[in-house]
């Protein structure tokens, strides 16, 4: 089984650099794949309130077997829900059937619904009653962070971005990880979207190993947190033993050269959309 090295997060919980995503896996098909990626070796999950299969992921930590304190698990404010997020917590604390939930982070800032600094403080009562070991945010902005930095106490303990070999966001990770903030990749494939570029593939037949597994590599190698999502368990497993495979700083390099500024997802900073 491979070995996930952990992070430690700037308030003293370790997390699994590399961790599972269930974005888009169906609700009846998210306690399979979950359990399918416990039983392979994950020890992190990350879903979201808007995925709709919070309790899919609660079915599977409650079935696997595993101590409940062996599993990091994620799960997001959805942005309709920023005017009751204490509620919309406990709402996902059951769907989860678990006491404490490990991250809880607001899934985007909306900042023309001008609440994230609310929810913030919200999330700081959460945290400071024990319902979660750490809270973070998704789809931050440098302005987002400097404004809880000022009118808030409790620094964020990561940052969710989208972040793959085509679109590294570089400043605004150095921007986050210089206030302590982890940064986590979301889409760390690409979407699938950069397993075809030219240095992917090549340093994947060197290594002998998948594209995928290069540039999962690649994430762990520059400090990312990286949570790949597949329903295949031949894919499952494959991201997973990634964790096995050690870039040269000269590797490394070869795939941080492949950044274009190639955005998949929605743009944090005018991203409005209520029903995620
Ligand atoms: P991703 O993990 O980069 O890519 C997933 C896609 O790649 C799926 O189509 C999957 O197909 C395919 N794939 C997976 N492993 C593969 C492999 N070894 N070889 C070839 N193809 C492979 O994209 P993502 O799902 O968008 O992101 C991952 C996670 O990040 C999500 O599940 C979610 O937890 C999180 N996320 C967060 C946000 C946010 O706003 N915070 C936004 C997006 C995503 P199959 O499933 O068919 O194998």
């Amino acid at each position: 089984m491979a070995t996930v090295p952990y992070l430690t997060l700037n308030n003293g919980v370790t997390i699994p650099q590399l961790g599972f995503g269930v974005y888009l896996v169906p609700q009846e098909q998210t306690q399979r794949v979950v359990e399918e990626a416990l039983e392979a070796g994950y020890r992190h999950i990350d879903t979201a309130a808007a995925y709709g299969n919070e309790a899919g992921v609660g079915a599977a930590i409650a079935a696997c077997g595993l101590p409940r304190d062996e599993i990091f698990v994620t799960t997001k404010l959805r942005n309709g829900e920023h005017g009751v997020a204490a509620e919309a917590f406990e709402v996902s604390r059951r769907a989860l059937r678990v006491d404490v939930i490990d991250l809880y982070l607001i899934h985007w800032p909306v900042p023309s619904q001008g609440l994230f600094v609310n929810v913030w403080q919200t999330l700081e009562k959460i945290y400071a009653a024990g319902g979660v070991r750490a809270i973070g945010v998704s789809n931050f902005l440098p302005d987002h962070l400097d404004t809880l930095l000022a009118e808030t106490t409790v620094v964020p303990a990561v940052n969710q971005i989208e972040l793959h070999p085509t679109f590294q966001q570089g400043a605004l990770s150095a921007a986050f990880r210089g206030h302590g903030v982890a940064v986590e990749a979301y889409s760390p494939l690409g979407r699938g979207a950069d397993l075809n570029a030219d240095a992917v593939t090549a340093l994947a037949a060197k290594h002998g190993v998948s594209p995928a597994q290069i540039v999962l590599a690649w994430h762990l190698g520059v400090g990312n947190i990286a949570i790949p999502k597949s329903t295949h368990v031949d894919r499952i497993r494959e991201n997973l033993a990634a964790a096995q495979v050690t870039l040269s700083s000269g590797e490394l390099d070869l795939i941080t050269a492949l950044d274009s500024n190639a955005r998949i997802g929605a743009d944090p900073a005018t991203a409005a959309f209520t029903q995620m």
